[in-house]
This record gives C-alpha cells, sequence and structure tokens, in this order.
C-alpha cells in the first residue's frame, strides 16, 4: 500500500489508473478504523479496482467544545488493517495542506444541514461538505463510499454532489454493529463500562420503532415509543428523535413513503446516533 501525503501526488495516481483503464474507489474516514469502515472499503473493492482510502481527522467539523483533540489517533493499527484489505493508496494529508494559510472557501448545503445533526452541531456540516467536496477534487475517484451510520451526513454529500455536478457516484454501506448490536464507532471508546452496557437501549428502541411500523403504528406512537425505551437508561440523555423523510430530512407527516427514524442520544459528554428505515405503511393499511 502506497502511503501518500501530498494532494497532487493522489490526483497524478488516480489519472493514472483511469489511464489504465482501472475504476477507483475512494472511503473518507477520520481513522481509528473499525469493522464498519472496513465493510466500506469491501464494498468500495467489488465495484472498483482500485481503492483509495482517506485518514484525516477534519478540524473545521468538530464544534469549540467537542473532540478534536481527544479524537483516537491509532494509524500504525490502521495502516495494518489497510494492509490486510489491500487498499492500494492511503490518503494521509495534514492539516497545512487542506486548510493552507489564508484558507478561504466553504461549501454549504443549506436545508437538510440545519435538522437533527445540524440543529445540535451547528457548523458540523459545512466542515463535512468542504472536507468531502475538497477530498473528491483531489482523488478524483469514480465512486466514493459513505456509512449509512451517519444517514444524515450521506445525504449532504448526495446532496452536494448533484447541485455541484462533481463526477462521483455516492454509494452508501450499512451500518455494522459490534455483538450487542451497538453500531460501531470510534467514539464508543470514550464510554465508561455502564455506559456502554447503556447504549444498547439505541438500538432497542429502534427495533421497537420498526416493530410498531409494521403493526400500522402512527409516527407519534413510534416517537414516543423510542423516547420511553431511551429514558428507561437512567445515563442515557436525548439529543433529538426525529421521524423524517429520508432525502430531505424534513419531519415525515405520514407513512405512506419511507420514513426514517434517526436518533441521537448523550452519555455523558459521549453522543451516539443510530438510525433505521422504517416500513412504508401500505395503501391497504
Ligand atoms: P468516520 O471515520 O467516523 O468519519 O467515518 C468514516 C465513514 O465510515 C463514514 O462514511 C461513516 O458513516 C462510516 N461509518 C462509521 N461507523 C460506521 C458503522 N458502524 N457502520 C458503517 N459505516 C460506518
Amino acid at each position: 500500500m502506497l502511503v501518500i501525503k501530498k494532494p497532487e501526488e493522489i490526483s497524478e495516481l488516480t489519472a493514472e489508473f483511469k489511464k489504465l483503464g482501472h475504476s477507483v474507489g475512494f472511503v473518507p474516514t477520520m481513522g481509528a478504523l473499525h469493522a464498519g469502515h472496513l465493510s466500506l472499503i469491501k464494498q468500495a473493492k467489488t465495484n472498483c479496482e482500485k481503492c483509495i482510502v482517506s485518514i484525516y481527522i477534519n478540524p473545521t467539523q468538530f464544534g469549540p467544545d467537542e473532540d478534536l483533540e481527544t479524537y483516537p489517533r491509532k494509524l500504525a493499527k490502521d495502516i495494518v488493517l489497510l494492509e490486510s484489505e489491500e487498499v492500494d493508496i492511503l490518503f494521509l494529508p495534514d492539516n497545512e495542506s487542506m486548510y493552507p494559510e489564508g484558507y478561504n472557501t466553504f461549501v454549504t448545503v443549506s436545508g437538510l444541514t440545519n435538522v437533527l445533526c445540524g440543529k445540535s452541531r451547528p457548523e458540523h456540516f459545512k466542515g463535512v461538505t468542504t472536507i468531502v467536496c475538497k477530498l473528491l477534487n483531489i482523488v478524483q475517484p469514480d465512486t466514493a463510499v459513505f456509512g449509512e451510520k451517519d444517514f444524515q451526513q450521506a445525504a449532504v454529500i448526495k446532496k452536494m454532489v448533484k447541485d455541484l455536478n462533481i463526477p462521483v457516484i455516492i454509494e452508501t454501506g450499512s451500518i455494522i454493529r459490534e455483538a450487542d448490536n451497538v453500531a460501531m464507532s470510534s467514539r464508543n471508546k470514550y464510554l465508561s463500562t455502564e455506559e456502554r452496557k447503556q447504549a444498547v437501549c439505541l438500538y432497542k428502541s429502534l427495533q421497537t420503532a420498526k416493530k410498531i411500523a409494521e403493526d400500522s403504528g402512527k409516527l407519534a406512537d413510534i416517537k414516543e415509543a423510542i423516547r420511553k425505551i431511551i429514558n428507561s437508561a437512567p445515563l442515557a440523555n436525548i439529543d433529538y428523535i426525529e421521524l423524517v423523510d429520508p432525502c430531505t430530512m424534513k419531519t415525515a407527516e405520514n407513512r405512506h413513503g419511507d420514513v426514517l427514524a434517526a436518533i441521537a442520544v448523550f452519555f455523558g459528554k459521549t453522543r451516539l446516533i443510530d438510525n433505521i428505515l422504517l416500513p412504508r405503511q401500505s395503501h391497504q393499511e
């Protein structure tokens, strides 16, 4: 695996791959890799001949009171994992090359970004879309793969790519979970033993939501059931519980179309997110 730090070198390598007729798949990450990241890499490799992964902890997507300084950094272990997945190139840019002095340009997607995670993390998506736009311009992949764990992020990126005519296919990969069904996240490490135990309430609440939806339950009942289950975990503090249209992120008014149940829950300072797509109500119901 090649480890490349300079943006211009990555662009040259991608151009060479394409000249040889190889398609290029790209998986952007912030490192501290786990099976969730690796599943996206496997997905990229099934559809593309060459796979490029980036590791970059993007400072502009962290709020002033968030965990930029303490975010886990595990480069040596990450490289071993990427080698074992037979990734072709690791792109490892530094802050100087991504945001040189005098950097002044940001990409904002309106509408989808001021709800759910965007409400509690006001500058977050502006940082995400800016860095993803830059990475797509640098790497110029045919396909980029994002995880459905960050469902809103994937929707925002799809919208950015469409609105800005960026020539890339955006794919998403399903949520990979721990043995007890807690969604894998680099931030799970922050949880105490007791918090980690109680974190199963997120998945449990979403499974109950699915069951109620299958039994033709109303949106209000689904939301209430989620709230009740999360509130039964003493260390959990709800940030949001929302039932939304999975494309626009607007509050769902009925169940005639797909509905995404998206939740964010604090355990101490650690904020966990999870989501599930609820089956739409059939016309007979
Ligand atoms: P991160 O390193 O947390 O920025 O995540 C990089 C990519 O991995 C994003 O597209 C995430 O949505 C995705 N990802 C993170 N956790 C999971 C998971 N448990 N399952 C699937 N994809 C994930």
